[in-house]
């Protein structure tokens, strides 16, 4: 297998100067249309971009037939990127890419999608004997994985891959957490605050002596708390008769996830108790109303997971050091495991990314591809 660097870097510049903002993806979409198709692909696009506001048609799927048998690996990158990603100029250096300083470079995750076609193209050309390859290119990973969460998923017959889209090549991502959005409305009672605030029950103080009661931040090595927003109270002289709390709890196992989100659940229902009062002859109490939406499942590969060994052995062909790692965040992979997908998520080389010094470390980012590349090859599963 012969590394062509060059057109590998080529395409990645191409990529990058094709403006791709979350919402506007309909140029690259295309663009990476006709690429597959020019490889030799069956391409399809779905129709996730009529369910949200973008300008693209879809996610795009291409599909390499294989030359041997095995079920389909899967590749995955995001065709969007964060703003400021307009107008990129990229400067090619010796040993990195980077923006003018204007603009993000959007490797994040260009890298990822150059690397696949280049994969795609050696595999080809080079005729080398691999399983069949399906290809997923997302929308709007960015601003909430619109794509992927309205994937038509069933047109992939693989289930297990690799995400292209984390930062560096030695690091390869394989839990992630399930995140669960958590919205607290307490109602208090409105009382003048200087006439007789014994009549009013401020539903801040309730979100308060609640909050008290909650363990937030880190709870342990897997689990994180956290209230960022509280919205409430239109004026001094009022006791506050309503707020609102916008928090999330993650956690890498499902379970303390549960038990973080009962406790928080728990605490605002004590709240309730402790300032429920008689006031004027009757029993008034504050109301709590608690919400609990998933906003994308756990990442969740175990360490022996055939594709976790397949990349591990093709990274020790390579003398590539590889660890494996956890990430607090959440990608494509969060929502395309709900689905019932195992694709770890390997680093392209990317530094930075999100700022106008994002920056793709050439090293790097080639021995992604053969990694890849490597990996793609010596699958088999039946
Ligand atoms: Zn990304």
């Amino acid at each position: 297998m012969k590394l062509n660097s060059k057109r590998l870097l080529d395409t990645f510049v191409q990529l990058v100067q094709i403006d791709s903002e979350s919402f506007t993806e309909k140029k690259i979409q295309e663009f990476v249309s006709k690429e597959l198709k020019k490889i030799g692909c069956r391409v399809m696009v779905d129709k996730a971009g009529s369910k949200f506001d973008t300008n693209a048609r879809g996610n795009v799927l291409g599909f390499l037939p294989g030359t041997v048998a095995s079920q389909p690996f899967v590749l995955v990158a995001h065709l969007d990127t964060v703003r400021p990603g307009r107008g990129v100029k990229p400067q090619v250096k010796k040993d990195c890419v980077t923006s003018d300083g204007t603009t993000i470079l959007g490797a994040d995750d260009k890298a990822g999608v150059a690397i696949i076609l280049e994969v795609l193209r050696v595999l080809q050309e080079q005729k080398i004997p691999h399983p069949p390859v399906e290809v997923l290119f997302t929308l709007c990973e960015e601003r909430g994985m619109y794509g992927s969460k309205n994937l038509d998923y069933r047109k992939l017959k693989g289930r297990e891959g690799l995400i292209l889209d984390n930062e560096e090549v030695g690091e390869l991502l394989i839990q992630g957490p399930r995140v669960n959005d958590i919205k607290v409305e307490v109602i208090g009672l409105a009382a003048h605050a200087g006439v007789c605030p014994e009549k009013g029950i401020s539903a801040l103080e309730v979100a308060a002596y609640a909050l008290s009661h909650i363990k937030l931040g880190r709870i342990d090595k897997e689990t994180v708390a956290n209230f960022g927003v509280v919205q409430g109270g239109q004026v001094t002289n009022i006791v506050m008769d309503r707020c609102t709390l916008l928090g999330e709890a993650r956690s890498l196992s499902d379970r303390k996830l549960d038990i973080q989100t009962a406790q928080m659940k728990r605490a605002f229902e004590q709240a309730v108790k402790h300032f429920t009062r008689r006031i004027d002859g009757r029993v008034c109490k504050p109301k709590i109303n608690f919400s609990v939406s998933t906003r994308y499942a756990a990442v969740c590969v175990s360490k022996s997971h055939p594709i976790v060994s397949s990349v591990l052995a093709a990274a020790k062909r390579l003398h590539l050091p590889l660890r494996l790692a956890s990430s607090g965040g959440g990608c494509d992979a969060n929502v395309l495991s709900g689905l019932g997908f195992t694709l770890p998520n390997l680093g392209v080389g990317v530094r930075d990314c999100h700022t106008v010094k994002e920056k793709l470390i050439l090293k790097e980012f080639y021995a992604a591809f053969e990694l890849v590349l490597s990996t793609v090859t010596a699958y088999r599963k039946k």
